[in-house]
């Protein structure tokens, strides 16, 4: 597994405003939006693609556009809803599935509740956007089913990432084709399962507490 901490000052920026519990929610949605914009940005640098030839209004030429298939984002409901709009900013023309998983607070186990996902995923580029990597549970759960279905790889964009969640996937996904894109990788989990500094909780900063 691969791991990519973008070192930017415009994400260290938005970063800080999100882990301010004195941000609103209407700017930490905003500013999550942004900040999932500048870590798309690296996270498609693999992107596939192909050549395509057009005419400018002065001459032919070849350029690339995207391949087929096109790329599958898939946020991981609740809170990677909140990441969508900003990846599909850079990924117009991807397709979306929907991934549902709930943590149990208690033995923080990772449990699916609904799937809307293409059956086959083969030769298909998947991104899942989670915003808290914390146990890692959810993200090996999604990543292995969307490579269950064929993905050819999966790149996991998170706000924040703990040494703890990463290490787990790591162990867990071994030698699957498997990137991970954070802002940031924090100091540790604490007992409840929550990153320290962290941000708090990403659902209910973004969404308020209505569960
Ligand atoms: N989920 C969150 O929203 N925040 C954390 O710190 C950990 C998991």
């Amino acid at each position: 597994m691969r791991t990519l901490v973008i070192d930017h000052p415009l994400v260290a920026h938005k970063l800080t405003v999100l882990r301010d519990e004195n941000t609103d929610t209407p700017t930490f949605r905003r500013l999550a939006d942004e900040l999932v914009t500048l870590l798309a940005y690296e996270a498609t640098r693999d992107v596939r693609v192909e050549p395509t030839s057009i005419t400018t209004p002065v001459a032919p030429t070849t350029g690339i556009r995207l391949a087929h298939p096109r790329p599958l984002v898939v946020p991981i409901m609740r809170a990677g809803l909140g990441m969508l709009d900003g990846m599909l900013r850079l990924l117009p023309t991807a397709e979306v599935g929907f991934l549902g998983m709930v943590r149990n607070e208690d033995t923080l186990a990772a449990t699916t509740y609904a799937t809307r996902l293409p059956d086959d995923l083969a030769a298909r580029q998947c991104f899942a956007l989670d915003p808290m990597l914390a146990t890692g549970g959810t993200l090996v759960a999604a990543i292995r089913l969307l490579l269950e279905r064929g993905a050819v790889d999966v790149t996991a964009i998170c706000l924040l990432a703990s040494p703890e969640g990463l290490a787990f996937m790591d162990a867990a996904l071994d030698k699957a084709p498997v990137t991970v894109v954070t802002a940031a990788v924090d100091e540790r989990l604490n007992d409840r399962g929550y990153i320290v500094p962290g941000l708090g909780d990403a659902g209910d900063r973004l969404y308020g507490t209505a569960g």
